[in-house]
C-alpha cells in the first residue's frame, strides 16, 4: 500500500466515501474475513467503533473549516464527528497540516497503522500544501496519507508525483439509476443528467429539494434571448423561493448550460440537458463557438468569487449580460 494516494476524480462519485473506507479498512483489527484476505472493516472492533464515534486516536480527516455551506445556514452540521461532516468550502490552512506533524511523528495509539484524509486536497492554500510536501517527502512508518480531490491539476505538482492517483470515473447510468432508486431518490435519472452522472450528487440534490429550481433556472436560460434586466429580474425571483439553490448553483446552471451550447456546437452532442436538445439547437444556432468559449471562462472565474457578491442585483444583471452577449455573438 502506497504511503500517500490521490483519489481523484469529479464531485459526487463517492472519493471521499471511498477514502473513509479504505482508512476504516487500515485501521480495523479485525479484518472480517468472510470477505477474504483482502476483507473490509468488521465495524465492530474497537478502532472500528472509534472511527464511527469520530475520535479514533489513529485517524484524521482534515477539512476546509470554513465557509461550510451548511454551517452557514443553520450551523447544525459542525455538532457532527469530524467522520461524518462534508467538507466545507474555505482553504485548508497550514496550521490544520502543521497539526498532523505531531499527529504523523509521535508513534500510533494502538499497534498499528495512522491515517490521515485531506478533502478537498486542493483546498490547500500553498503553505498548507508546502507543509504538507515536507511530510510526504520523508513519511514515517505505518502512516498513510489519503487525498482527496475533483479539482486535482490545481494541486502542486511536487504532491502530485508524491502521491498514487486513483482516478474515479462515472458509473455506469443504469447502476448509478438503481442505486439511486432504491434509496429512494425520485426523478433519478433526470437527478443524474444534470449532475453529469454522478450519483452522490444526485443524492445530495434531491436531500436538498434542488430539482425544481435548477429546472425553473434552466427555463429561463432556455427562454426565447430576452434583456438582462428581464432574466436577472426571473433569476432574482427564483432565489427568493428556492430551496437549497443560491448565488452558486445559479452560476453552475449557467455554467452547465453553456457548456452544453458549446458541445452541441463543437460535436452535435449534450452532456447535461439532453431533454432540451431542440431550444439548445435553436440557441446555438444564433451563437458563435468563441463567444460561448469567452462567456464559459468568465463564468469560471465568477464561479470563484461567487459566494461574497457585494450586489447581488448587478451580480445577476452581470450574468445575464454575459450570457445573453454570448448567444448574439453569432448574428453581429
Ligand atoms: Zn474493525
Amino acid at each position: 500500500m502506497p504511503h500517500a494516494m490521490l483519489m481523484a476524480g469529479p464531485e459526487g462519485l463517492g472519493k471521499l466515501a471511498f477514502a473513509k473506507t479504505l482508512a476504516a479498512r487500515l485501521l480495523c483489527e479485525q479484518l472480517n474475513e468472510a470477505d477474504g484476505p483482502d476483507g473490509m472493516a468488521c465495524g465492530h472492533c474497537s478502532s472500528c467503533t472509534w472511527l464511527v464515534s469520530g475520535n479514533h486516536p489513529d485517524f484524521r480527516l482534515i477539512l476546509p473549516e470554513e465557509g461550510d455551506e451548511a454551517g452557514e445556514e443553520g450551523g447544525e452540521i459542525s455538532t457532527l464527528p469530524a467522520s461524518a461532516r462534508k467538507p466545507g468550502q474555505g482553504p485548508i490552512r497550514v496550521d490544520q497540516i502543521r497539526s498532523l506533524a505531531d499527529f504523523v511523528f509521535i508513534g500510533s495509539h494502538r499497534h498499528g497503522s495512522r491515517v490521515a484524509v485531506i478533502a478537498p486536497a486542493e483546498a490547500m492554500n500553498p503553505a498548507a500544501a508546502n507543509a504538507l510536501l515536507k511530510v510526504l517527502e520523508e513519511p514515517p512508518a505505518g502512516v498513510y496519507f489519503i487525498l482527496v480531490s475533483s479539482d486535482w491539476r490545481r494541486l502542486i505538482p511536487t504532491i502530485r508525483s508524491r502521491c498514487r492517483s486513483i482516478q474515479f470515473g462515472r458509473p455506469d447510468p443504469e447502476l448509478a439509476e438503481r442505486w439511486l432508486t432504491e434509496k429512494g431518490v425520485e426523478s433519478a435519472a433526470e437527478l443524474l443528467r444534470l449532475t453529469g452522472g454522478a450519483p452522490l450528487l444526485a443524492a445530495d440534490w434531491a436531500e436538498q429539494g434542488r430539482l425544481d429550481s435548477c429546472k425553473k433556472a434552466i427555463e429561463a436560460l432556455a427562454d426565447k434571448p430576452v434583456d438582462p434586466v428581464a432574466m436577472s429580474a426571473k433569476w432574482s425571483a427564483l432565489l427568493k423561493g428556492a430551496q437549497g439553490f443560491g448565488l452558486p448553483q445559479l452560476v453552475e446552471t449557467v455554467q452547465k448550460w453553456v457548456f452544453d451550447l458549446i458541445l452541441l456546437k463543437m460535436s452535435g452532442g449534450l452532456r447535461y440537458h439532453q431533454n432540451w436538445r431542440e431550444k439548445l439547437e435553436m440557441l446555438a444556432a444564433n451563437a458563435s463557438s468563441t463567444g460561448l468559449l469567452a462567456c464559459y471562462n468568465d463564468l469560471l472565474r465568477i464561479r470563484a468569487v461567487v459566494r461574497h457578491p457585494l450586489n447581488t442585483q448587478l451580480f445577476l444583471e452581470d450574468l445575464a449580460t454575459r450570457y445573453l452577449r454570448a448567444l448574439s455573438a453569432g448574428r453581429a
